[in-house]
């Protein structure tokens, strides 16, 4: 295919505006140099010194100046000042964004009070981009790249109308009705061709930068001020070193500068950031996102005190803001924490700004253009950094970093171990196919070799290891070289990590909590970072998983509450009123980001304001659809944990539990129907979670807030046995036997708890046992047995043939034709001394269940019970003669809601909450 490159098609020579014939430019210079420029002078003569330091200030130039009186002056008048007094500041794309933004950066320049200052412009913000388009347009042979140029054009035109007036603006409109028509018909050669070499590409790229900095300059000209601008090609030199890399050449861009600076000298040079040009004037570029990099190297070449770079975030932060809301700003990071933040993927700097700057120990700030209040982030030398945090203070991970679009490439095989070369001849094949390996991770047994390289590089480097290594496959000695795709990187920053034990277990145990899992590791020597590889859907998760459990060592948890009724709404009341101590005092950041009922759900992107929900679900509420309410609250918001608690006694909700918590989602009720549903269920249900790092808690599901779950878990735990487990587990039947005394009919008791509201709507379904069955059952499961409802006797209270009668009302009006029998069976219970309670019992030791009426003596504890509480007798072979008892409240809204947040309290502990 016939191909278009700068060289061949005719490229414009790089002219600036400034860039006069060599004579007249001279003159010019020659006639306002002495007055405009006093300190030039001064500072001139310094460098010519024979013992000139490195970077000289305005106290040692003014020493010097007696020395060099003899030198040619009009020589040295010109000469490039190096040194401290020099300033870069860099302006990012969002900076010169829009005119107002322009205005703004060139108020900045205008206010900053270094003596000298190199201003380092990056393209308008999507200019670049749309650059880019242009080129793929015309590649492709799509001819609207003929309206996407006007656009471009537009842009800049209406930006330059904005700003600029008289002579500035028509030199400016000519310069770029000039270049636009150059890059019209360079396009139309690319299209025609339908290719386009790299320089070819670079150069059109680069006029973004052009167009920038040349607005910028003539603005910084309006308010008064004298500067030059660069055109940064006629001095930045730089050598392709491939992988979409270059290398500064310094020694060729330094003597550029000198000789650019004698034909423009000045105390403010607005520069093109991007742009530069090859050793034989080539134009190309630092390539994407350069700007940082060419003011770097310009930091370098000015022996400049410090490189701005302005943006439009205030700082680095500890990890990307887009991505983790809960991200801080660091203050300090030394040299190389912000390489390896930069290198893998924090894009507030470009990886390559450090070198250039670091040699000199030149400090780089990044500072919010829209912020000027913020201080920014100080890189610099790593001892500075103890001294200004103070080390108990500074977190052994400064911050971590992702880079997405990954692939694996796993080389394994049996022969490989003990062979030298091998990592040689996989690593030559993947250079020869231009690939860029991001880490490398290889198993000391050397059974296998894995590394990362971009997706889009993937195909190649496979292909080219299966040619290379062919005969070891074809013999067995590789057994294969496998791809694994959609991969990303998540780094873990900071120079204190090497001196420090168990960082990378902390790292770990925070993806493993989250449920993430690790595909690849590696470290290196340095112990700057740990590297793990993880599937990309899982990156933003495992971001914020390991952010907050070393940065925040907050708890972050989002909450979806199912069932708005009366105990998920007063479970949302104690939320309310504890949200503010658990944040402060433990660290524990539960957001409710769903609540729904039946009917409505209410989202929220940050949390729901718990004061005032019920009016947020009538204002915002939406129509309830579950599947969707749990994709918001587990999937939208990312947050490292997500929990839904079920307020319901639906066993539909209950039916997604087993889903749930395969996708990590973590599982809170008091909902008896999970566990007390068929069998099979409950085992799969309760093995996932025994395999995983999700938590199901339920111990609200028996004796509401009571810890009766707990007991039973800490003594088999611990090692005990459970031989039988006994008790009054219904609030409603511990109230009705409490009362059912003296001359009281039974019918009478019933009709009273009604009315305090101890019962269900129809009281048929406490007489009916099947509830305390349920209780029976989840704690015969928990003990151990493999029992289904359907295998426990249940003493039904409802007399038989009420069972069907039509509704509550006529139940309770007919009640007491049946009073007799329950008449007679206290008073059989009292002549022997005794009292009835209706219990449930797990007799462990036979394996059996059983919930019926039973007799106690008076002095049993049983007997001992007032109003609606709970009594649970737990006899194991430690307490055999006394059984271990558990007694409260166990019914209710309060101690059931109390019971739903004290597992939530638990899950945020098993998640790493301090205690
Ligand atoms: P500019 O055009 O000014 O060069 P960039 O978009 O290249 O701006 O870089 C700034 C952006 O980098 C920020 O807006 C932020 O979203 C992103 N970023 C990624 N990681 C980090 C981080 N750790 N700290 C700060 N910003 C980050
Ligand atoms: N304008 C260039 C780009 O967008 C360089 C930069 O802004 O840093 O890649
Ligand atoms: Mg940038």
């Amino acid at each position: 295919m016939a191909s278009i490159s700068a060289a061949n098609f005719h490229t414009p020579r790089i002219l600036s505006p400034n860039s006069l014939p060599h004579d007249a430019n001279q003159k010019k210079i020659c006639q306002s140099q002495c007055r405009t420029f006093p300190l030039l002078r001064r500072s001139a003569i310094c460098r010519a010194s024979p013992q000139g330091v490195k970077r000289e200030t305005s106290n040692t130039r003014i020493f010097a100046s007696v020395t060099d009186l003899l030198l040619d002056e009009t020589e040295e008048k010109f000469r490039l000042p190096k040194g401290d007094t020099w300033s870069v500041h860099k302006f990012g794309g969002t900076c010169v964004g829009s005119s107002e933004r322009i205005k703004n950066v060139a108020d900045i320049i205008v206010k900053d009070n270094s003596e000298r200052k190199l201003v380092v412009v990056s393209a308008m913000s999507k200019v670049t981009d749309m650059m880019y388009d242009l080129i793929e347009k015309a590649q492709s042979r799509d001819d609207s790249f003929v309206s996407a140029l006007d656009a471009v054009l537009e842009k800049h035109r209406s930006t330059a109308f904005d700003l600029l007036d008289g002579d500035d603006l028509s030199s400016f409109l000519s310069r770029l009705h000039n270049d636009i028509s150059n890059l019209k018909a360079m396009l139309r050669a690319i299209y025609i061709a339908g290719h386009a070499t790299e320089s070819f590409k670079d150069f059109v790229v680069g006029h973004g930068e052009l167009w920038s900095a040349q607005i910028l300059s003539s603005v910084v000209r309006k308010k008064g001020m004298n500067r030059k601008w660069m055109d940064t090609r006629e001095v930045l030199i730089v050598n392709p070193s491939g992988s979409d890399q270059v290398d500064p050449d310094y020694v060729e861009s330094e003597k550029r500068l000198e000789k650019w600076y004698s034909q423009n000298p000045s105390e403010i040079i607005i520069a093109t950031g991007f742009i530069a040009s090859t050793p034989q004037n080539i134009p190309t570029t630092l390539k994407r996102d350069g700007s940082d990099f060419s003011a770097a190297i310009m930091g370098a070449l000015f022996r400049a005190c410090q490189v701005t770079i302005w943006t439009d975030v205030d700082g680095v932060y500890t990890a990307d803001p887009r991505k983790v809301s809960e991200a801080v700003i660091l203050q300090t990071l030394s040299y190389q924490e912000a390489w390896e933040m930069s290198y893998f993927g924090a894009n507030v700097l470009h990886p390559r700004t450090i070198i250039p700057v670091m040699q000199y120990s030149i400090p780089i700030v990044i500072r919010n253009i829209f912020n000027l209040s913020a201080p920014g982030t100080r890189i610099c030398h790593s001892l500075v950094n103890d001294k200004e945090e103070g080390q108990s203070l500074e977190p052994l991970v400064r911050g971590f970093a992702t880079i997405d679009n990954l692939a694996l490439v796993n080389v394994e095989g049996t022969g490989m171990a003990g062979v030298p070369g091998t990592a040689d001849a996989i690593f030559g094949a993947v250079k020869d196919v231009g690939a860029n390996v991001i880490m490398i991770s290889q198993a000391s047994s050397e059974h296998s070799v894995c590394f990362a390289v971009p997706e889009k590089e993937v195909k190649a480097v496979a292909e080219a290891l299966k040619s290379r290594f062919h005969q070891a496959l074809d013999s067995g000695r590789l057994s294969q070289i496998a791809v694994i795709p959609n991969c990303s990187i998540l780094a873990a920053v900071g120079q204190k990590m090497a001196s420090t034990p168990g960082v990378s277990a902390s790292l770990f145990n925070a993806l493993a909590k989250a449920n993430i899992n690790v595909r690849a590791i590696a470290q290196g020597c340095s112990e700057y970072n740990i590297t793990v590889v993880i599937k990309q859907e899982d990156c933003i998760k495992a971001l914020r998983a390991v952010h907050s459990r070393f940065y925040l060592s907050r708890t972050t948890i989002a909450m979806g509450v199912i069932g708005a009724g009366l105990i998920g709404h007063t479970l949302l009341g104690q939320l309310r009123d504890q949200a503010a101590v658990l944040k402060e005092k433990f660290n524990i950041d539960l957001r409710v980001m769903g609540i729904t009922s039946s009917s409505t759900m209410l989202l929220s992107d940050v949390g729901i304001d718990l004061s005032r929900w019920r009016d947020l679900q009538i204002e915002n509420g939406e129509v309830a659809n579950l599947e969707n309410f749990v994709q918001h609250v587990h999937g939208n918001h990312l947050l490292p944990n997500t929990v839904l608690v079920d307020c319901t006694a639906d066993s539909g909700v209950a039916s997604h539990y087993y889903d749930w918590l395969q996708k990590g989602i973590h599982v809170i009720t008091p909902n008896k129907k999970a566990n007390s549903g068929p069998l099979d269920q409950y085992l799969k249900l309760r093995s996932l979670q025994r395999q995983s790092y999700t938590h199901y808690f339920y111990e609200a599901t028996v004796g509401a807030g009571l810890p009766i779950i707990s007991t039973l878990r800490g003594l088999l735990e611990t090692g005990d046995k459970i031989l039988k487990v006994e008790g009054i587990f219904s609030g409603t039947l511990s109230y009705i036997f409490n009362n059912f005394i003296g001359k009281r009919a039974f019918s009478e008791v019933v009709a009273e708890a009604k009315q305090a509201g101890y019962t269900e709507p129809d009281p048929r379904d406490d007489l009916s046992g099947t509830d305390v069955a349920r209780k029976v059952i989840i704690l015969a499961r928990e003990s151990g047995l493999k029992l289904e409802l359907s295998d426990i006797p249940i003493d039904n209270l409802v007399p038989e043939p009420l069972r069907d009668s039509a509704s509550p009302e006529e139940f309770m009006q007919q009640l007491p034709q049946f009073d007799q029998d329950m008449t007679n069976n206290r008073q059989d219970a009292e002549d022997a001394g005794e009292v009835l309670r209706y219990v449930g019992i797990v007799d462990v030791a036979n394996k059996k269940g059983v919930v019926e009426l039973r007799r106690y003596k008076k002095d049993h504890p049983f007997a001992q019970l007032s109003g609606s509480d709970n009594i649970i007798a737990f006899t194991t072979t430690r307490y055999k003669n006394q059984p271990l008892i558990v007694r409260g409240p166990g019914a209710g809204a309060q101690v059931t809601a109390g019971g739903v947040f004290s597992d939530i309290l638990r899950l945020a502990s098993y998640l790493g909450a301090p205690s």
